[in-house]
């Protein structure tokens, strides 16, 4: 029966022009050495497992706390900040999503030509989520193109905008932008929010937390995904002035009360307490991304300066979707984008050593060719 039906005719107007982001794959074939959405490959801190064995199931018969007012304590005293700083969500995509809505005009019913002051700017290269969002809550946007160098022209991005979206260090290039550049952004307009997107920030970069007591008009958003190994948990979490966590709450409590279930709330503050696991696991990181960065380079590849935990890389002699399949055939998954002026390059997330290895051996064997046969 449902072959015949043709029910995008109750689609909306707004779902009938929607362009979702496509998030990297999530094969379902054992030994792939998978290297696309920026996990991490170690396990969450014992700590956690230690959380949720013990969590009392029975409890799961009540709603949780709405405020996630344990975690959020934890979070205060953690980064040094009030709990009345500190806001939760199911994921840091869907705080974003949250601040779009919460300090973002949408276009006027009118919908009269624009200026491009009443437009919020991020890169032009950037998370590929900040459109898509723009476009869903009808936010007028402009893309500020990264230099040739794929570094955020900073002084472009000062330029009068009704706000400033920026992923620090920047997605998919890796490159950080340093404290003094924030601060200067964030005193170029009071009236303007800075919403920085800190999701990678534990594997080098300076996080924008230190200038909160100066500004009110800066929101840091963070995730658990990455540096502390719960991407399937799906904790994120904002820090900034009291009235923009105010915001965001208002926007959540006419959306859903319940973002974070209860089992979340306890195993993300289980993940504060880890300070030792963090500690070793993200400098293990480190260091591999270095080791596979300084092997990259010797196999010819321009690696961009990354302080994340992926590096985005390419190589002068290879498109990017020959490299990307010919790694997939050996069964290694890395993200390629589609997209003008980074068509050729691969972001390439850092596994453990063993799986780095498995990629190297994998490039050389591809980058080199094979013996003319007689
Ligand atoms: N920001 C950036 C820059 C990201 O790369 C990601 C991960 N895709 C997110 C935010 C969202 O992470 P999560 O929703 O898992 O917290």
């Amino acid at each position: 029966m449902y072959e015949q039906s043709d029910a995008k005719r109750l689609w909306n107007r707004r779902v009938r022009t929607l362009v979702p982001y496509v998030p990297g794959e999530q094969p379902r074939e054992p030994n792939l050495v998978k290297l696309n959405t920026n996990e991490n490959p170690y396990p969450p801190a014992p700590g956690v497992q230690e959380a949720i064995r013990r969590f009392p199931i029975d409890r799961l018969r009540l709603y949780p706390d709405p405020a996630s007012a344990d975690l959020r304590r934890s979070l205060a005293e953690y980064y040094g900040v009030s709990h009345e700083q500190i806001f939760v969500g199911n994921g840091s995509d869907e705080i974003l999503a949250f601040a779009f809505q919460a300090f973002f005009n949408p276009l006027s019913a009118d919908s009269a030509p624009v200026d491009p002051s009443e437009c919020i700017v991020f890169p032009d290269i950037t998370y590929s989520f900040y459109p898509v969002y723009a476009r869903m809550y009808d936010i007028p946007y402009r893309e500020v193109p990264l230099d040739d160098r794929f570094r955020i022209q900073l002084q472009l991005m000062e330029l009068p905008s009704a706000g400033i979206v920026l992923a620090n260090p920047n997605a998919p290039t890796g490159i950080p932008v340093d404290l003094e550049a924030l601060r200067r952004l964030a005193a170029s307009d009071r009236n303007r929010l800075l919403l920085v997107d800190e999701a990678y920030i534990d594997f080098g970069g300076q996080s924008a937390v230190d200038l909160l007591p100066e500004f009110d008009n800066i929101l840091i958003v963070q995730t658990l995904s990455k540096s502390r190994s719960l991407a399937g948990l799906r904790v994120g979490f904002a820090i900034g002035a009291p009235a923009l966590i105010d915001a965001l709450e208002r926007v959540r409590d006419s959306f859903n009360s319940y973002t974070l279930d209860r089992l979340a709330q306890v195993a993300a503050e289980a993940a504060f307490a880890s300070s030792a696991w963090f500690e070793k696991t993200r400098a293990q990181i480190i260091a591999t991304r270095e080791q596979t960065r300084a092997e990259l380079a010797e196999l010819g590849f321009l690696v961009l300066p990354s302080v994340a935990n992926f590096l985005f890389v390419h190589h002068p002699a290879r498109s990017g979707s020959e490299l990307y399949q010919a790694l997939r055939d050996r069964s290694i998954l890395v993200r390629h984008f589609n997209r003008p002026r980074i068509s050729d390059f691969l972001r390439v997330t850092i596994g453990t050593d063993q799986e780095m290895a498995r990629l190297l051996t994998a490039l050389r064997a591809i980058l080199t060719p094979p013996m003319e046969t007689e």
